[in-house]
């Protein structure tokens, strides 16, 4: 969860922001839990809490338009099923996280 955030936050996501975290907070993870513990308040965040926003989507895949069926960007390849149309990677990817079993191993998948 840790680089999931860290991914998202070096996209300009602000993560402190969103969920009111005191700048000078500690911040743990544990599993796919996350943790802070400021001067005066603190908080456990959970997954579904963001992975479905959209503000998070884009921050982590960006807004490149990729193929509907293959979700590879159409200028650097070419499928036979491109006619389908484009969206953006973020709504692409999106979808196919919701979609899955185990979204935070979806999530893992971008990371590099
Ligand atoms: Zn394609």
């Amino acid at each position: 969860m840790k680089d999931i955030i860290a991914k998202a936050v070096e996209g300009g996501w602000n993560f402190h922001k969103k969920f009111n975290i005191e700048d000078n907070a500690k911040i743990t993870y544990s599993g796919n839990t996350t943790s802070w513990y400021g001067s005066n308040s603190g908080g456990l965040i959970y997954p579904e809490s963001f992975i479905f926003s959209h503000d998070f989507c884009i921050v982590f895949w960006g807004r490149e338009f990729v193929c509907k069926n293959c979700g590879r960007a159409r200028e650097y390849e070419e499928c036979s099923l491109h006619d389908l149309g484009r969206a953006e990677a973020w709504q692409y990817h999106g979808n196919l996280m919701f979609l899955s079993e185990d979204r935070i191993k979806y999530l893992e998948g971008f990371l590099e």
